[in-house]
């Protein structure tokens, strides 16, 4: 079997939902297991409404659920055909009312948890994954909807839960497998799950790709395929540097420090679960299913060029923190990790040297109430407006005197905190974040102008 995920602008409208009943079709043969992210932009939607909600603007919940309600009918429909739609419509129809009264629940209240958070999230792959499977019924696909709640066991962590490897692949393999070998074709939301208690979770923003290895790694698949708006990863984010190309063949490596530092194309998790059974990744194009996309792999060729990539992970804040009194006391860097702890921040580089310590972290609202903490112990300076940028390749490994080029290239540059981590395939930095285009551009032109066709398109 194989598992083929949509992400958002793959499945945004009736459209995208056709071609993607195309694609599938072509690939019944393999037993597809079919994962959906929600219709693009209605994650964001949700938890507007449910912050709206949340603060007490009642209405204005209100009305961005009509808007999303009306967008989910008006997809179905044009998919289904009016036969079809009037008995799908009391399908939504109950969704949208519980979702209605979810909100009023809330704003009545006036307190969003994290918990309440998760089941108002929870709605955009809910819905998608109905539409989905309806569609490819009436395409004569055999889908059947599965609910990613009765598959994805995971903790209770709301907003960034943790899923189960081995209770999920136990529900996989009672509630998923048979419908395959019953020649139907699953379709389940990802992001979604549900903790032990059977209360939904969610496993984080851009979850579905982590969703999708998950279930594959669990039903043993030939290959995980995840289907985006770009031909595959590219060597840089189409976004920043319109120049990028396609890298054909990357390793799982490769792939993962690309993900961790920025490359939204794969959720940072998702090689995990492909890793431990050796299940090969394929990143596709469903606006291009012709294109013969990236493929990641335990051992990829490496080529003539250094590096394969340059993430970009932006909205940095240098947490800097100096305690002269301590010079060298055990136990210093342990306390500091405590304390981003206890404030849940997640640390992404660090350099240090004998009397302070530098720390990336996401700019976010804890900053300061995590500043005040560190600073009964030493002093604390933090710096926002900053971006990582992440260069990625198995050759750096070999290659002497790597560091020099790019740094020549970026000599007018305030360059921070450089690392080079651990696994000696990535190359890290910190830059403004206003120069990190003109950043991406200079090095994209100097690492990337000659391309060995071996790796790259
Ligand atoms: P989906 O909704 O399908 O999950 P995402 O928006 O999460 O899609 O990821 C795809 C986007 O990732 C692309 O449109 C692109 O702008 C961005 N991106 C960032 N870095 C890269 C990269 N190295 N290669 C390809 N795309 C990248
Ligand atoms: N819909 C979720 C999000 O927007 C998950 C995903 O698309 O992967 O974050
Ligand atoms: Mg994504």
């Amino acid at each position: 079997m194989i598992v083929m995920k949509f992400g958002g602008t793959s499945v945004e409208d009736a459209r995208a939902i056709e071609r993607v009943v195309s694609i599938v079709r072509g690939r019944l043969a393999q037993k597809p297991l079919v994962v959906v992210s929600a219709m693009a932009k209605v994650t964001d939607t949700l938890l507007t409404m449910a912050r709206a909600a949340g603060a007490g603007e009642r209405k204005t919940a209100l009305k961005l659920c009509r808007s999303l309600q009306e967008r989910h009918y008006n997809t179905a429909s044009e998919l289904l055909g009016t036969a079809l739609f009037t008995d799908f419509h009391s399908e939504l129809g109950s969704d949208f009312e519980s979702l209605d009264e979810l909100l009023r629940g809330i704003s009545a209240v006036g307190e969003l948890t994290p918990r309440t958070t998760d089941h108002v999230a929870a709605f955009g792959e809910m819905l998608s994954s109905k539409i989905v499977a309806a569609a490819f019924s009436a395409h004569g696909l055999g889908g059947v909807h599965v609910d990613a709640r009765d598959v994805l066991v995971t903790d209770g962590n709301y907003t960034q839960a943790a899923p189960q490897q081995e209770e999920t692949d136990q529900r996989l393999q009672s509630k998923v497998k048979p419908l395959l070998e019953a020649d139907k074709v699953p379709v389940m939301g990802g992001f979604i799950g549900a903790n032990r208690s059977g209360v939904t979770t969610t496993i984080g923003r851009g979850g579905s790709d982590y969703s999708a290895a998950i279930v594959g790694a669990g039903l043993g698949a030939e290959r995980i395929e995840i289907w985006t708006d770009v031909d595959g990863i590219l060597t840089t984010d189409p976004r920043t540097c319109p120049e990028a190309k396609r890298i054909k063949v990357i390793s799982f490596d490769e792939a993962a420090e690309l993900a961790y530092f920025g490359a939204k194309v794969l959720h940072p998790a998702t090689v995990l679960p492909a890793i431990q059974k050796n299940i090969p990744v394929y990143v596709l194009n469903s606006r291009n299913p012709s294109c013969e996309g990236t493929k990641i792999t335990t051992r990829a060729p490496q080529g003539k060029n250094i590096f394969k990539a340059i993430a970009v992970k932006k909205r940095i804040t240098i947490v800097d923190v100096a305690a002269p009194r301590m010079l060298l006391a055990h136990g210093f860097l342990r306390a500091i990790f405590e304390a981003f702890d206890r404030h849940k921040v997640a640390v992404d580089v660090v350099s240090t040297s004998e009397v302070s310590v530098s720390l990336t972290v996401d700019s976010n609202n804890a900053i300061p109430a995590l500043a005040a903490d560190l600073a009964k112990m030493a002093d604390v300076k933090y710096e926002g407006r900053k971006a990582i940028v992440c260069l990625v390749g198995e050759n750096l490994r070999e290659t002497p005197g790597i560091a020099a080029v790019v740094f020549r290239e970026l000599a007018d540059k305030k360059i921070r905190m450089i690392s080079q981590g651990a696994s000696e395939i990535n190359l890290t930095f910190v830059v403004e974040e206003d120069e990190v285009q003109d950043v991406i551009q200079r090095l994209h032109g100097k690492f990337f102008a000659e391309l060995d066709s071996e790796v790259f398109a």
